[in-house]
């Protein structure tokens, strides 16, 4: 890992976050999980996935496409006026590790580029890279645009439309303190689709009325990311 990648702490270089250690509140017993939402800003399905997680009062974190921010900029606002944070998620999707740094740097930056001007009360401290797909070289270029790399330890593959029971239950049978939980409130561009249903996330909305009463009554705490 080079140099110039973050440091918690001078030692201990951060090169990727899949799951928040050390985050158990003895004082409160609170046991916090992390809810992050990929591939939107959507018409139609983030404004369901807020509605949701504002009638439970818990934030989340939205990994956005600077391509949809644009189109969508109202829905930024939404995210960030009712307390969610937005994650870069670079600006067109691209499979990262088949670019040229030249263009990672490009698809990051042009993305942070369009937040700020969507946005200008939003703060993006995150990026997670299309797919999870990590290189030392995407690593690199995320710390260099002054971004820790996100990726994820619970994935129950919502996009893939299993059913609303196994959405709940991937979730239920592996959270543990520090979880970070994938979900998709949108669909990439420029993939083919076979019809309206695939890029619903009906599913992904239903699993998470149920999950958030579920988590909390396992004592989780959805939290905002540190
Ligand atoms: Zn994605």
């Amino acid at each position: 890992m080079k140099d110039d990648t973050p440091q918690r702490d001078g030692s201990e270089p951060i090169r990727l976050v899949s799951e928040v250690p050390d985050n158990f509140d003895r004082q409160h017993q609170s046991r916090q999980v992390y809810l992050t939402f990929d591939d939107g800003p959507d018409l139609v399905w983030t404004p369901k996935i807020l509605d949701v997680l504002g009638q439970h009062k818990v934030p989340a974190t939205f990994c956005v496409l600077g391509l949809y921010a644009a189109s969508h900029p109202q829905l930024i606002e939404r995210i960030i006026a009712e307390g969610h944070e937005i994650a870069n998620h670079t600006m067109t999707h691209r499979d990262l590790s088949k670019c040229e740094p030249e263009q990672t740097r490009r698809e990051i930056l042009e993305a942070n580029a369009i937040f700020k001007r969507t946005c200008a009360a939003a703060t993006v401290r995150y990026v997670r890279a299309p797919y999870g797909i990590w290189t030392e070289s995407v690593i690199a270029e995320s710390a260099k645009a002054g971004l820790t790399a996100l990726h994820w330890s619970i994935d129950p593959r919502d996009w893939s439309r299993p059913g609303v029971d196994a959405i709940v239950h991937a979730v239920l049978a592996s959270v543990r303190p520090g979880s970070i939980v994938l979900f998709h409130d949108g669909s990439p561009p420029g993939e083919s689709y076979p019809d309206a249903r695939a890029t619903s996330r009906d599913q992904t909305v239903t699993a998470l009325s149920r999950l958030i009463p579920a988590l909390k009554e396992r004592r989780f705490v959805i939290s905002s990311l540190p």
